[in-house]
């Protein structure tokens, strides 16, 4: 049986939190003479510690309610959180399936929590193989699914992760960074079913405000309850709550940008494919491609000096480079710079 309070370490079931100024108060205040802000200017006031509107909108878009979102300064945010809540450092353990996001690592080094990484399978999915052995690795408190998968694109098999969310008595963090890119449904939806499943999502990608850092995890109120609890008290800027506000008021520029990036993900995986030096796309629900190349570092650094910047991920799969989907300019930018890069011969 999944006990929250039983994984929840102990200094942090017994935290009192900070209780800021715009907590305390009840009643509808006119004259804010608790937080020693400055009167003057436009940025002077703290921000709403809870994000009461901007979690009311991201209600309404995401069909959930309030009280299950939580809202961090990026989604990495919420992975360090995930850190801090569950893992007693140099003792408990976080595992994740690879190659994967390389923010579970670091996030586990600073925490001082061993992170297992077990590999993906040569479709970079879970298997029978891979999962079987999980309940008995002790101290193991989370786990990391990336799904879809960064760097390699795919969604896992449903089936598989169903089985670690039932069996697994620790926390389940099913990181959706790209869900909106992919036709799959949310895991979402399943937070009521499973009481250990955490959700993540971010605006950084979809919704085009990674610059605006507003990361989104959906869990129980219970598992809420802990990251209120430990998250710093004014986690997200004002600025940054307004933007999420009105990106998350402008649904018709969200959806024309994913629907011109989903149509410029099928030309660009054609065009990749007739390239000499592509060997392989491998498959994408997200809004880029593994593309694996003859010679992906040396064809890194060429782009890299004509000024076109990919991600270079040979030391996760080798010889690939990460590609996002561009604009369509950018993208036929890609397409004729690599056929004017001469492959070194073979
Ligand atoms: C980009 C990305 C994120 C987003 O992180 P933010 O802090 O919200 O910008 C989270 N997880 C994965 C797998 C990503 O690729």
């Amino acid at each position: 049986m999944f006990d929250l309070n039983n994984i929840v370490r102990k200094n942090i079931l017994k935290l009192s939190p900070y209780s800021s100024a715009r907590d305390e108060f009840k009643g509808k205040g006119s004259i804010f003479l608790d937080a020693n802000e400055n009167p003057f200017g436009h940025l002077n006031r703290y921000p709403d510690p809870r994000q009461k509107v901007l979690k009311e909108k991201l209600s309404a878009v995401k069909n959930i309610p309030a009280e299950n979102i939580f809202i961090g300064n990026g989604s990495d945010e919420a992975i360090d959180l995930l850190f801090r809540i569950f893992c007693e450092p140099g003792k408990d353990k976080a595992l994740t399936f690879g190659p994967t996001y390389g923010m579970y690592q670091v996030s586990a080094d600073i925490n001082d929590v061993e992170l297992i990484q077990i590999p993906l399978n040569d479709q970079f999915d879970l298997d029978e193989s891979s999962i079987e052995n999980i309940s008995n690795i002790e101290n193991l408190k989370l786990i990391f699914l990336c799904s879809p998968n960064n760097p390699t694109g795919n969604c896992f098999n449903k089936n598989y992760i169903l089985k670690i969310l039932k069996t697994f008595k620790g926390i389940v963090v099913i990181d959706e960074a790209y869900a909106d890119f992919s036709d799959a449904s949310s895991w979402k939806e399943q937070i009521n079913t499973f009481p250990n499943l955490i959700v993540l999502q971010t605006m950084s990608k979809a919704w085009g405000l990674a610059a605006a850092r507003v990361g989104m995890a959906f869990a129980t109120t219970e598992i809420l309850a802990f990251f209120n609890k430990v998250k710093p008290p004014y986690n997200v800027s004002q600025p940054n709550q307004d933007a999420a506000i009105a990106a998350l008021s402008n649904f018709d520029f969200y959806n024309k940008n994913i629907r011109i990036l989903k149509k410029e993900k099928v030309l660009l995986k054609e065009k990749l494919e007739a390239l000499l030096q592509v060997i392989q796309v491998f498959p994408s629900e997200a809004n880029f491609f593994l593309v694996k190349m003859e010679d992906a570092p040396g064809i890194y650094q060429t782009l890299c000096q004509i000024g076109i910047i990919t991600r270079n991920r040979s030391q996760l799969v080798h010889n690939c480079l990460r590609v996002s989907i561009g604009t369509p300019e950018e993208n036929k930018e890609l397409i004729n710079t690599l056929k004017n890069i001469k492959t070194i011969s073979i």
